[in-house]
């Protein structure tokens, strides 16, 4: 048992010790080594095996080690689970350790703090997903959002009070937010997003601090010149650049002048909202299902990204929407260019994310290519597009900024070889010509190996031994070999004056010559001297590209502009969507509209989809519309996909329709009944009443409300209260358009009292008993719930549906001939499973079974019609 800590643990600890929130990468040698209790959460994390490593203070240290080469993937494993990691690197030879003393420990540091916000690497990135870093900052009444990409240099920023603080983060959907420890509170608001929260100390929110941190990174005086940015909007983009100056260890990331974002500028968007309508996530909270995933036809990550941005904030900026509409109509009708621009477009590569990692200093021979392609390819597009007598105005302004870059591209394509290799270090990215010394050097090695291939065989002539290699190794260098067969021969005169011994391993003994030393020199020398002029040569153009940075982004923005119309108008060709109309009206007309996502399902399953029509005001003033009808009829999809063909206009694309109008939407909401929400601990009819609550206070007149069956969380009379005065509200309070499914059909006689609210129903037939869903919604009332025949689609036994049948006919009964205890009455004289006896007779003796017990104990007064549903589902569970 020791005591003593070794030179290097001592290290570690320091290190470790600064960063005590991260797991620390230590470097040794080949290997990224974690000690203690790093190794314990990674080695669980990463499923690779736990060791040990000596011992501190008496007690085993844990470790467990990644290869360096292939420490990406562990990263990125480690970061989606949510941890932060430090990379210590040696930074000197540890030869140069060894000369200060034996006991000296190579230096390390910390290079880098990998977090989820602050990603770079193409590997660790989604191509078609934004990255975002956020940070929020309250100073006085005043709160702010700053995020950015750091991936793409992008940074944006916008007043934003705490109360917004949650819905504006799930339209980001960041990996990462700042906030001061002092805000801890907001720490379930944002991991609430989905995002990780990193508590920052308040020194890094510092409003003044931050503008003289800002004012260095772009090298201006004065922010002015950028927007006039209040208190809170500097601290929370100062606190963006402390910590990315922290992690990036002060190699500060391209990061372009903020643009400042209008609260008002975008339709208002909730977290619930969002998830309901599966906009740019999935129920399974992928990519996969979202309405994002079923209309992406664009061909570059940057086009993709730009489209997400647009369906998770879609525009209430009439002319802009309109400019992009526009746009969309012109390249639909224009097949032949459509298909030039897209080809062109497919072979762009991902300039935003290459230019991030040359501005790091992370970047490689093929960050350079893909600026040079991306620049190339720009130039045809342009060109393109110069040709297009009446270009859209969007289009032409994209087309402006596609060229400009001659100087760049030429100097690229002479200087980088066509496909470059991944790593700076394995060399052959400049191209032939480019630098005659360079051409001169590589010559000198290349011949070099000529030389070698000639010398093995002069040698083997000379010595007769036809097996006769020269090799090559790290530790001897070039070396001849031969079977252990040959080496007494080698070593006994005359050949032994000339081949010097170097080394016997099992089967073979090497030698080497004063000739063949001397080339490998000559070659070595050629090699490495041709490497560091490649190096050179790597700085200056990164130099170069990087000085060009605001130029560059700004074609990278115009052809992922370009990409997301022409990848709108395919779509809209290929599904046969409609441009709709977006004005200032509070109209609401919808005819033929399909929910996008189910449609492509339905199709795949051979199914038609059944379009219908929402034709909800005409423009003078808001209505809502109460529908009723069984389920699985079809309510639910018919309310979504009106939702969501508002979010496709206002984001500038055409819609699945015939036809449409619609009045700027302002806000939209969309709440479910009696979501599961048992993670956040909630009742689930408590986070409905939260959530409706929220409505009934924020909507106003422009707003679209989408309600699917509110109130069906408690009892029937409970619910239906509470459904009817929502509804009310809505219509009296709030005056906006509102579409709301309900399977309360005492509500539909609300229509007759609120000038606003129309019955509408999805139809279904009765045929012999069973129910036909037709899907077709129409005006009207529904007459009835088909509970029990959906019940009997659903595979319940015949005698369970039977017997609800006959308890439902009772319930029915018993409501018109004089209330609950009538009904009771009626319900207590039926006899017990009168089919299942019929079927199966059972003597009198027999205990009654588990069903009827079942049956006995049920309060048929207090269940809703899903209770009941559930119920009947339990009583199959115990037949
Ligand atoms: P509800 O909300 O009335 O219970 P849903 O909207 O969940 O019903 O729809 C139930 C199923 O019916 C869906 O999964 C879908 O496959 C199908 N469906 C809904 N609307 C349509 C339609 N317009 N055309 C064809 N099938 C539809």
């Amino acid at each position: 048992m020791t005591d003593t800590v070794t030179p290097m643990m001592a290290q570690y600890l320091e290190i470790k010790g600064q960063h005590a929130d991260a797991i620390l990468f230590y470097r040794m040698g080949d290997f990224y080594e974690m000690f203690f209790d790093d190794a314990v959460q990674a080695s669980a994390a990463l499923d690779i095996a736990l060791t040990k490593r000596g011992q501190h203070l008496g007690a085993d240290i844990p470790m467990c080690g990644v290869p360096v080469h292939a420490a990406e993937g562990y990263l990125l494993a480690l970061i989606r689970k949510g941890f932060r990691v430090a990379i210590a690197e040696q930074m000197e030879d540890p030869a140069e350790a060894k000369k200060r003393g034996s006991k000296s420990v190579v230096r390390r540091d910390v290079v880098r703090l990998v977090t989820p916000g602050t990603l770079t690497e193409d590997s660790l990135l989604e191509a078609r997903r934004h990255n975002y870093l956020a940070a929020f900052s309250e100073v006085r009444d005043a709160g702010a959002l700053a995020w950015v990409d750091i991936s793409t240099g992008e940074m944006r920023v916008m007043p934003c009070p705490a109360v917004r603080l949650g819905p504006e983060l799930a339209r980001l959907a960041p990996r990462e937010v700042l906030l001061s420890e002092t805000q801890a509170a907001l720490c379930p608001v944002v991991t609430e997003s989905g995002a990780v929260d990193t508590l920052r100390p308040r020194s890094g929110f510092d409003s003044t601090g931050a503008e003289r941190r800002l004012c260095g990174l772009w090298s201006v005086s004065t922010l002015d010149g950028f927007g006039a940015f209040d208190r809170a909007e500097l601290s929370a983009m100062g606190a963006l650049v402390d910590y990315l100056d922290l992690t990036q260890r002060g190699r500060l990331p391209l990061v372009r002048p903020p643009v400042r974002e209008l609260a008002g500028g975008l339709m208002q968007i909730d977290a619930a909202t969002r998830r309901s309508l599966e906009i740019t996530h999935g129920s399974n909270g992928g990519r996969d299902g979202s309405l994002l995933a079923t209309v992406d036809r664009t061909v570059t990550a940057a086009g993709a990204r730009l489209l997400e941005r647009r369906l998770s904030g879609p525009s209430r900026d009439l002319n802009l929407i309109r400019q992009r509409l526009i746009a969309v109509r012109s390249l639909a009708e224009n097949a032949r260019l459509r298909d030039q621009l897209r080809t062109l477009l497919k072979a762009v590569p991902d300039m935003e994310r290459a230019q991030s990692r040359l501005a790091l200093d992370r970047g490689g021979p093929r960050d350079l290519a893909a600026i040079r392609d991306g620049l190339y390819h720009a130039v045809e597009i342009a060109d393109i597009l110069a040709g297009w007598q009446d270009a859209p105005v969007l289009l032409g302004e994209a087309a402006r900024s596609l060229t400009g870059h001659d100087a760049l591209v030429s100097l690229l394509r002479s200087a980088v070889v066509s496909d470059p290799p991944l790593l700076l270090r394995d060399g052959g990215f400049v191209a032939k010509g480019f630098d005659s010394e360079l051409d001169e050097t590589r010559a000198l090695r290349d011949e070099g190996r000529g030389v070698i291939a000639r010398m093995q065989a002069d040698y083997a002539v000379e010595t007769g031994i036809q097996t006769l290699k020269i090799k090559h190794n790290n530790v001897l260098g070039y070396f001849i070999e031969v079977t252990d067969r040959h080496a007494e021969r080698m070593m006994t005169p005359p050949l032994s004056e000339r081949y010097i011994h170097r080394q016997t391993t099992a089967n073979q003994v090497r030698f080497t010559t004063v000739a063949l030393s001397a080339l490998e020199t000559r070659i070595l020398n050629a090699a490495s001297h041709a490497l560091q002029l490649e190096r050179g040569h790597f700085q200056s153009l990164q130099s170069t590209v990087l000085a060009s940075s605001g130029a560059i982004a700004q074609t990278s923005r115009a052809l992922a502009e370009i990409d997301v119309a022409c990848a709108l108008a395919d779509l809209a060709i290929a599904e046969h969507w409609c441009e709709p109309i977006v004005d200032d009206s509070h109209a609401f007309e919808i005819s033929g509209g399909r929910h996008p996502v189910v449609e492509r399902a339905l199709r795949r399953a051979g199914e038609p989809f059944v379009a219908n029509d929402c034709l909800l005001s005409t423009g003078e003033s808001p209505a809502i519309w109460l529908l009723t009808g069984p389920n699985m009829a079809g309510k639910s999809t018919f309310l979504r996909q009106n939702a969501l063909i508002a979010v496709l206009a206002q984001a500038g694309s055409f819609v699945p329709a015939d036809s449409v109008r619609i009045g700027l939407v302002s806000q939209l909401f969309s709440r479910v009944g009696a979501s599961d929400d048992l993670a956040r601990g909630r009742s689930t009819f408590m986070v409905e009443m939260v959530e409706t609550a929220g409505i009934l206070n924020q909507a106003d007149a422009r707003a679209l409300v989408i309600l699917d069956e509110i109130g069906r969380g408690t009892a029937t009379y409970d619910g239906l209260s509470i459904a009817w005065a929502v509804l009310e509200h809505l219509h009296d309070t709030n005056r906006c358009r509102a579409l709301f499914a309900t399977h309360y059909h005492e509500m539909t006689t609300l229509a007759g009292r609120l000038k606003a609210v129309e019955n509408a129903t999805v139809s279904v037939k009765e045929w012999q008993g069973e129910v036909i869903f037709l899907h077709e919604v129409r005006k009207g009332a529904a007459d009835r719930s088909y509970g029990v025949q959906v019940a009997r689609l659903a595979g319940l036994p015949s005698s369970v549906v039977d017997r609800a049948r006959v308890v439902l006919e009772a319930l029915e009964k018993g409501e018109r001939e004089g209330g609950r205890t009538r009904t009771m009455a009626l319900i207590d004289d039926l006899p017990l499973f009168s089919a299942a006896s019929a079927a199966a007779p059972r003597t009198a003796a027999a205990p009654p079974s588990q069903v009827e017990d079942r049956l006995h104990k049920i309060n048929v007064d207090d269940l809703s019609p899903r209770q009941a549903l559930e119920l009947l589902y339990e009583l199959r569970g115990l037949m």
